[in-house]
């Protein structure tokens, strides 16, 4: 561009503010001094608004005793921050999406709420990451409890009536660095018939060498003779296709094993993860992620409790989920409401030993309640009579099916359940085979007499109108509180690794979300 062009255009840029100035003559501004100091500056205080959330994180947690907290410091050498600021302020950060330390540091300078939460003190992303991780794991429960009951005390939950479910999230762990228990168990397997391969071998040789040098006979057995043979038996076995690191590899295998603690895999970097199938979208799509499985019990979409499970599914985690409830309130609910996940014997079985009202559905319930089952499977067993009194089935032809035995069935977990077969006298030439029987001889049934008398006690208590008000409860209570973590506040993934870590994690997500119902 030339100069004049430039001139010119600098000119016409000076007429036009010119007219703006003019314009502007008539409108009054508010002063703008960002700079200015003032006389008397305004309180952080006074800038925080009576009902805001970060209130509620303040007075709740003024309200917790929090002597084995401050018991845990050792005291002596510098000034540590304050455990109850720390605790506030990690809190009202969870509350508002923050997880990361570097990001809660960042925010404790910039956050108006965390500024005067913290009382203007700075921690950095370090005291911060300490403190979440190591000081107050020990007491994240004790305080969590707290919490709940004095939300308890307000009437804004019960302990009384709890909803359970559980959902999976994703480990802080690479997806690819994963170890397969039955690949262990195959590649055991393989081992172990090259050993055996090798050991055959090995003893056709012995014979042989034995039988050259006579000894056999063990009364003439010397060390020299017996070196001498152990040395020709390694020369002959030294060639054989063995792998070389035969005992190397199955002490690694033997310590994956010990790591995967009945688990069917686990990540190599967090080796508590175990590998588990995530829905991804409504489709239930996902993919092989490793993860927890998270149990929590609500109340008015409070949670009342929550632990951590390696097992992806539901069923074997309630026993061990309400002893915990148990030890936390020393005492127990008295009613518990739960998906068909959780519609085992063991855990009815449970439940009733415990004198816990059980809304529990099982696997079949929802198709028997809408009729599809006796359409779709109109010979299935459960639909065949029973007589009691002799201990029999009637079959669609009106035959007697005896019982013609019991056995003892163990599942995962070691719980025994009794099995009792019942078996027609004869199918033979039946109208129905076919239909109802595809095998070779004569129909064996097999029944879980105790299975089927928690069903029955399950259906009547879910059909009654308190079962009725308990289901819809169930999916605005525990399921909303789900919703509400992984979608609304974000939390998807665990940031930190390792089963101690991460259930300290998501009892500061558990603390936030009950204190974040408390303020809404
Ligand atoms: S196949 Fe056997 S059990 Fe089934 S209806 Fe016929 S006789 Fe009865």
């Amino acid at each position: 561009m030339k100069y004049s062009q430039r001139v010119c255009i600098k000119r016409s840029h000076l007429r036009r503010d010119k007219q703006y100035l003019t314009a502007m003559a008539t409108a009054v501004f508010k002063t703008y001094a960002p700079n200015q100091l003032q006389l008397l500056p305004p309180t952080w205080e006074e800038k925080i608004d009576k009902a805001h959330p970060v209130r509620v994180v303040d007075k709740v947690i003024e309200q917790v005793d929090l002597g084995k907290l401050y018991n845990s410091y050792e005291g002596g050498g510098t000034s540590a921050y304050h455990p109850k600021m720390l605790l506030k302020a990690i809190i009202y950060a969870y509350i508002c999406n923050i997880y990361s330390s570097r990001k809660i540091e960042e925010a404790i300078k910039s956050n108006i709420h965390l500024i005067w939460l913290c009382g203007n003190t700075q921690p950095d992303h370090n005291t911060i990451n300490r403190f979440r991780s190591h000081k107050a794991a020990p007491v994240l429960k004790d305080i969590f409890k707290q919490i709940v009951l004095l939300l308890a005390q307000q009437g804004l939950v019960s302990l009384k009536e709890v909803y359970v479910d559980g959902t999976k999230i994703e480990a802080n762990a690479n997806r690819y660095t994963f170890v397969w228990g039955n690949a262990i168990k195959t590649n055991k397997e393989k081992m172990a018939k090259q050993l055996e391969d090798l050991w055959q071998f090995a003893q056709q040789v012995a014979t042989e060498e034995l039988q050259d040098t006579a000894v056999v006979d063990f009364t003439t057995i010397d060390a020299q003779k017996v070196t001498e043979t152990v040395n020709t038996i390694e020369e002959a076995i030294k060639d054989k296709a063995v792998p070389k690191k035969v005992k190397q590899k199955l002490q690694e295998y033997e310590h994956k094993e010990a790591i995967l603690d009945g688990r069917n895999s686990y990540s190599k970097t967090d080796e508590d993860a175990t590998f588990m199938r995530m829905k991804e979208d409504h489709m239930n799509n996902g993919q092989l992620k490793p993860g927890y499985n998270v149990q929590i019990t609500t109340n008015k979409q409070i949670i009342t409790n929550y632990d951590l499970f390696p097992n992806p599914t539901d069923t074997l985690t309630l026993p061990a989920h309400l002893d915990s409830f148990k030890q936390l309130y020393d005492q127990l609910p008295e009613t518990v409401t739960a998906d068909s996940g959780y519609g085992s014997e063991q855990n009815y079985e449970h439940l009733e030993d415990n004198h816990i009202t059980a809304y529990v559905k099982y696997n079949t319930f929802q198709q028997q309640q809408q009729g599809i089952r006796v359409k779709k499977y109109p010979f299935a067993a459960e639909h065949l009579h029973y007589n009691q009194e002799q201990d029999c089935y009637i079959c669609p032809m009106g035959q007697h099916m005896h019982n013609i035995g019991t056995y003892i069935r163990k599942n995962e977990s070691g719980f025994e359940q009794t099995i009792t077969r019942y078996g027609a006298g004869n199918c033979a030439g039946c109208p129905h085979r076919g239909v109802c029987h595809k095998g070779k001889g004569n129909r064996v049934i097999e029944v879980n007499h105790n299975l089927n008398r928690h069903k029955q006690q399950a259906r009547a208590l879910l059909t009654s109108e308190q079962g009725i008000a308990h289901r819809k409860q169930r999916e605005k209570d525990v399921e909303a509180v789900f919703g509400n973590i992984k979608h609304n506040k974000g939390f998807r993934r665990f940031l930190l690794r390792g089963k101690q870590q991460v259930i300290t994690e998501f009892g500061w997500v558990a603390i936030a979300h009950n204190l974040s119902k408390k303020a809404a």
